[in-house]
């Protein structure tokens, strides 16, 4: 069981920020996010992709601002759960609430910060009959650790930025041969990755295959093999360990749907005081919550966040006065 004080569901820019707020008044947390990494919609969506309105920096690429909030809240040492969604909650005798994940992991704290942005991405999966079969055996759709591939034969498929950053860098020594199947001659991805691509397939470091799907797998309880239907060459069997289809991610709700919160199209509703949900002891901040005039802007859940720590202390401390101390008094005292 993780104990600690408050429980970020959802590892976006939001809920990292809410980190530190919550260190600078000495409050623990520990955040679980569904991906395997942290960032949210910037590192899962846009990573190389240039913000405009974040406070003080006239640009900053999305993963960029990832890895800045990584490191502001490093002095504050949160804890991690990735790769695992909030599945269902109870609250025990002590009323606290238990979080268990997809994985079965138990969290316990006595304030939940739901920061969970657009809801839980899924991913999108192609219309490959027997695909379900082959899932986990062999079929991957998110690549959690890309050690697993290390000297395996391995396809993947898509054109965006996922497919072709993941083609780079199984390629680089990991996997022991890679192959890319896209059904279009062109790529959608950052132009730097396309070219990366291309000079591997020049060199020979890669097999590349445009103008082809994927449209059939076949194994003996794991995958073995995938066959491509070429535009101009016809079918084409690719003898695999692993066919990693990258078509992106679709979010939705998941199951903080069912968790008994008042949901007006998608979002949980809060009252703008704090951030409060109907659940006393439940919050809802960053994309995720929805209120008049709310806007769906990275500043604005930095604001929620630092207003949602503020009447969670008083909730976990209703004996003691919590007053506002500037960081330039009193710098960031770390934990
Ligand atoms: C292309 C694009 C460009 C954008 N440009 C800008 C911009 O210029 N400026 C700006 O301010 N905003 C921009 N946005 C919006 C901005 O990205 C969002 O406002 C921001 O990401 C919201 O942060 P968040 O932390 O609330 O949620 P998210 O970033 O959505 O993160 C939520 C996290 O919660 C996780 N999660 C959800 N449910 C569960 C569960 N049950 N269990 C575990 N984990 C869960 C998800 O996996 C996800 O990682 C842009 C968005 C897009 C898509």
């Amino acid at each position: 069981m993780i104990q600690t004080d408050i429980l970020i569901i959802g590892a976006g820019p939001v809920g990292l920020f809410t980190v530190f707020e919550a260190g600078l008044v000495k409050l623990k947390c520990h955040i679980i996010d569904a991906l395997p990494q942290t960032g949210g919609q910037c590192s899962e969506i846009y990573p190389k992709k240039p913000i405009y309105d974040i406070p003080a920096y006239p640009s900053i690429m999305a993963g960029e601002l990832t890895d800045r909030l990584m490191e502001q809240i490093k002095p504050f040492s949160p804890g991690f759960t990735l790769g695992e969604r909030a599945e269902t909650i109870e609250k025990d005798d002590e009323g606290q609430f238990i979080i268990t994940t997809s994985h079965g992991t138990k969290h316990r704290a006595p304030i939940i910060a739901i920061a969970a942005g657009l809801g839980c991405f899924e991913p999108r999966k192609p219309p490959v009959e027997g695909l379900a079969d082959f899932e986990n055996k062999g079929v991957e759709y998110i690549i959690k650790d890309p050690e697993f591939y290390r000297g395996k034969k391995v396809v993947i498929s898509g054109g965006g930025d996922s497919a072709l950053d993941w083609t780079n860098f199984l390629a680089d020594g990991v996997a022991s041969e890679v192959t890319l199947v896209h059904r279009r001659p062109s790529f959608r991805g950052h132009p730097d990755s396309v070219q990366k691509v291309m000079d591997l397939a020049q060199a020979g470091k890669i097999n590349l295959l445009t103008n082809g799907e994927v449209v059939g797998i076949s194994g003996n309880g794991a995958v073995q093999s995938v066959e491509v239907k070429h535009k101009s060459e016809g079918m084409i069997s690719l003898e695999t360990d692993h066919w990693i289809p990258l078509f992106g991610l679709s979010p939705k709700l998941g199951p903080i749907g069912e968790w008994n919160l008042n949901i007006k199209k998608n979002a949980i509703e809060v009252d703008t005081f704090d951030y409060s949900t109907n659940v006393p002891g439940i919050y809802a901040i960053g994309d995720i919550n929805t209120y008049p005039g709310k806007l769906k802007l990275i500043l604005c859940g930095f604001h929620e966040a630092t207003l949602m720590v503020q009447s969670a202390y008083k909730r976990i401390y209703p004996d003691k006065n919590l007053v506002l101390k500037y960081t330039t008094v009193t710098g960031v005292p770390g934990m």
